[in-house]
């Protein structure tokens, strides 16, 4: 214990009593329980719940952890050691946020740790494997920060080095000679002088904008005049100087210039010459910087109030929520595609935040669009919080921090932005409730944001509205019930109709010989028009990839993945056959390897196909394919978002990415090509799935005043679900839906939770899940236990899979007891040797 008693002789804040105190804390590892540690008495005073503390944990490891709760008892079982340091005087996690985790992992049968780990960016778990590395936007001399010596000796050393631009903890600890060295990293960090990263693969590299302004010194009316008498010889750069001013009102706005203008507006204009730009660079006039910038580009210069009045649908709307507000705090806006739901939103935010109450904008991942959040940007300005997956982890600690601190009122963001740091939420908002990704797969904590932001709505008392056009049946459900207040809005916003729906029955097309490829005559006679009417088209096809089979013709060989049970999907443009679940890639085959034969044939279709289809079909067009494949890339999504926004492509071909909320005016038509591979798919939501699927693209035709037009291809037209897809009758899809829901005890009348059982072995994989299922039965009895059974994708990434289905009753007591069950059985498997390696996931609330 040499480490803390280093720390507490330079520490002097002894207290009159000297009670022994211990704390409770949360590692962010997928332990089971919370550990004891002792606090040195000198240091009573500074423990506070929801603060992080360094302890060691194992041999050699130190890290940081949240202090959970603080008591006088020792624990029984070991020696509590000392806490190593106190990094935070005030909580970084808040009360609420520990309640609300503590029942996260009670519901979702995981570990507190999991959650932790989960809920905290890393830049905030600290160990000693943490690295630092120097801000990139930091001078040290021009910086408006004193540094203690400490902190300059860790800059010093910082900007000596070389290639590993970096330092680890332990090796800060060596530097300044002593263990207790995180508040002076925090320190920094709050200066922003320095990033701090986990994995090597998480160091910070910003995104850098060029930018130009007017240097300093011809700042003055007179120095200007001076500027432009010196230049009236070079009207090229005067052109420039000209166009600077005319972009940045320098007079007006004394921070205009220090904000400067992207260098990329001058050189790139058509009527400037990019060399003048450069010389006047050159030549002092302009001054060249560097902004470091994020994703979300913030506007430079808010148009302070753009704001819409709302309609008067949407008025009347927006009182009935705010009245069931009054009575319910739970309501559902059932609102149409295109009826203004978020206009509605903005209009509560303001409300909520009038009345001082934080608010929590949830939007599925690929809805969070600069779209949007330009919107809400003009609306809320700086007290708007972003929070996006795709951001760096620092850029993530920033909106923690920013939350803590009451910079931001409002956040919008993904499912994720759940774990932040709110104490005092007024209202939350959860967009397209209906969405599957609100849904966290892997890894543990497997929570559902809405369900989560409900819980967050009740621990906080604040007011929760879901929105979708084609709600979840289970929360439809609950709104009949009168759980929910239910506010719908049936018409679109403005003059935009609903748009007509037809089917195409390809298989009498097929007879006919009046099929192209995969596009019946009147898809493609259809696509020919608007095109010629200079109108967009966007086309669904569910699946990515050329062909979802490669087979031999002579011997029906296919190829199949190494790791996972599934057959390979030829792409076409980069000639590979991939697995679409491990990643697994090799080159296209040409000759079978089991027969020799040289007719190896594509089966099937996908995004890529339809697009190649098309390109052949129709040369003129200019066609764009959005998918998995074509939006890896950091701001590929976007790009391709904004051509077909700007019209540059007249045609997008896509995946599920083109049916969630993107709001173009200029298309008129959505093809779905093969609606049958979405009905026919082994799940009890399936209908759902399909109905909302086909309901939400087709809510991208005609949503500016043009009417629209939706063709489905299927080779069966009497399908029951397209009945209710045409007539756009969501509440007749909701009374047939329910009624099987409730014939086959299926949510929302019943639980489930989903056991997976995993393991490299296929026999013990099996075993494994029987002695599972054995011991469920004895807890549970037989009629709620389902299974064994192989999922139809039976072996994924080398690891067999086995699942057990457990069907159980609402009631609140019946689930909290049958979790109790579910963990017991569980143990009792694990505790079985021949079993050591099998993997048991419980999934509450499978989707
Ligand atoms: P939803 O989310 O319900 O599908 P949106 O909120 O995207 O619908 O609105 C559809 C379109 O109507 C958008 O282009 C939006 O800008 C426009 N809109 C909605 N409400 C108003 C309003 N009150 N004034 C002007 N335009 C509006
Ligand atoms: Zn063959
Ligand atoms: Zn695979």
């Amino acid at each position: 214990m040499t480490l803390a008693l280093d720390f507490i002789s330079d520490q002097q804040t002894p207290t009159a009593d000297r009670v022994t105190l211990f704390v409770d804390v949360i590692l962010p590892l997928p332990l089971p329980r919370l550990y004891t540690y002792r606090v040195p008495f000198e240091l009573n005073d500074r423990v506070v719940i929801g603060g992080r503390v360094i302890v060691q944990f194992g041999a050699k490891k130190t890290l940081s952890c949240i202090v959970a709760a603080v008591h006088e008892q020792a624990p029984k079982e070991y020696q509590a050691k000392y806490i190593l340091e106190f990094i935070d005087d005030a909580p970084v996690v808040t009360q609420p946020q520990l309640k609300l985790f503590r029942w996260m992992a009670e519901y979702y049968l995981c570990t507190l740790g999991e959650v932790i780990n989960a809920a905290l960016p890393s830049a905030l778990k600290l160990s000693s494997e943490s690295r630092i590395q120097l801000h990139p936007a930091f001078e040290r001399d021009t910086n408006e920060y004193p540094m203690t010596s400490q902190e300059d000796k860790i800059l010093d050393a910082l900007g000596a080095l070389e290639d590993a631009k970096s330092l680890t903890f332990t090796e800060v600890g060596d530097l300044l000679g002593v263990a207790s060295f995180h508040k002076v990293i925090k320190s920094l960090m709050h200066k922003e002088a320095i990033f701090l990263f986990e994995h090597t693969a998480d160091k910070y590299s910003p995104k850098v904008l060029k930018k130009v302004r007017l240097h300093g010194r011809h700042l003055t009316e007179s120095n200007l005049e001076r500027l432009f008498e010196d230049l009236t010889s070079k009207p090229k750069q005067l052109d420039v100087l000209m166009k600077y001013l005319q972009r940045v009102p320098v007079y007006q706005d004394e921070h205009a210039n220090h904000r400067g203008l992207e260098k990329a507006y001058l050189t790139s204009s058509p009527h400037l010459s990019p060399s003048a730009v450069n010389t006047l660079i050159k030549n002092g006039i302009l001054e060249q910087f560097d902004q470091i910038v994020s994703r979300f580009p913030m506007d430079e210069n808010p148009i302070a109030h753009i704001q819409f009045e709302l309609s008067e649908s949407q008025t009347a709307a927006r009182d009935e929520i705010m009245t069931y507000f009054g009575e319910k705090d739970i309501v559902l806006l059932h609102g149409v595609t295109g009826s203004g739901k978020t206009e509605i939103y903005i209009d509560l935010i303001r409300q909520a935040l009038d009345g001082g109450g934080q608010v929590l904008y949830l939007l599925p991942e690929i809805a969070l669009t600069t779209q949007i959040v330009t919107r809400l940007l003009r609306v809320f300005g700086s007290r708007l919080g972003i929070y996006h997956s795709k951001f760096s982890d620092n850029e993530r600690v920033e909106v923690w921090n920013g939350v803590l601190s009451g910079r931001f009122q409002v956040v919008i963001g993904v499912r994720s932005a759940v774990f932040l740091p709110f104490d005092n939420l007024g209202l939350l908002i959860v967009d397209e409730e209906h969405e599957s990704s609100y849904k966290q797969y892997e890894p543990a904590p497997r929570y559902n944001a809405r369900e989560v932001a409900l819980m967050m709505g009740n621990f906080q008392g604040a007011k929760v509205l879901l929105g979708s056009a084609t709600p979840a049946v289970e929360t439809y459900y609950q709104a009949k019930q009168g759980r929910y207040g239910l506010v719908t809005l049936s018409k679109r916003f403005g003059e935009a109709g609903m748009p007509d729906i037809e089917l195409i029955d390809t298989r009498k097309q097929r007879e006919q010989k009046t099929m192209h490829n995969h596009f019946s005559a009147d898809l493609l006679g259809e696509i020919e028009r608007k095109l010629g009417a200079k109108e967009q088209v966007i086309l669904f096809q569910n699946r990515r990839g050329y062909a979802p089979v490669v087979a031999c013709q002579d011997c029906g060989w296919i190829p199949k993945c190494n790791n996972c049970a599934v057959s390979l999907s030829y792409h076409k443009h980069s000639h590979e056959l991939r697995c679409h679940y491990c990643g697994y890639h090799e080159s296209m085959v040409t000759k079978c390897p089991a027969c020799g034969s040289r007719a190896v044939k594509t089966v099937g279709f996908g995004t890529e196909k339809i697009e190649d289809d098309l390109k052949i079909m129709l040369p003129q067009a200019s066609v764009q394919r959005m998918d998995l494949d074509t939006t890896r890339a950091k701001n590929a999504y976007q790009q391709i978002i904004s051509d077909f926004e700007k019209q540059v492509t007249n045609v997008l071909v896509g995946t599920q990415m083109v049916t969630k909320g993107l709001d173009f005016a200029n298309v008129s038509l959505v093809g779905i090509i093969n609606a049958d591979s979405i009905i026919h798919y082994p799940d009890f939501r399936a209908h759902e799935r399909a109905y909302q699927m086909f309901v939400q693209v087709s809510g991208r035709a005609g949503r500016k005043g043009k009417k629209g037009k939706v063709l489905i291809q299927t080779s069966d037209p009497t399908q029951v679900i397209f009945d209710k897809v045409i007539r756009n009758d969501y509440l007749e899809f909701y009374n047939y839906e329910i009624m099987q829901r409730q014939e086959h005890g299926y949510p929302p009348f019943m639980r489930i939770i989903k056991m997976t059982v995993k393991h490299m072995e296929q026999g013990l994989c099996e075993q494994a899940a029987i002695a599972l299922t054995g011991e469920l039965v004895d807890r549970l009895g037989r009629a709620a236990v389902l299974g064994p059974e192989a999922p139809y994708i039976f072996r994924i990434r080398n690891f067999y899979i086995q699942e057990i289905t457990i069907k159980l009753d609402r009631a609140h007591t019946v689930l909290k007891h049958a979790k109790l069950m579910i963990t017991e059985a569980m143990d009792a498997v694990k505790d079985q040797k021949e079993f050591r390696q099998a993997r048991l996931v419980p999934d509450v609330d499978p989707m």
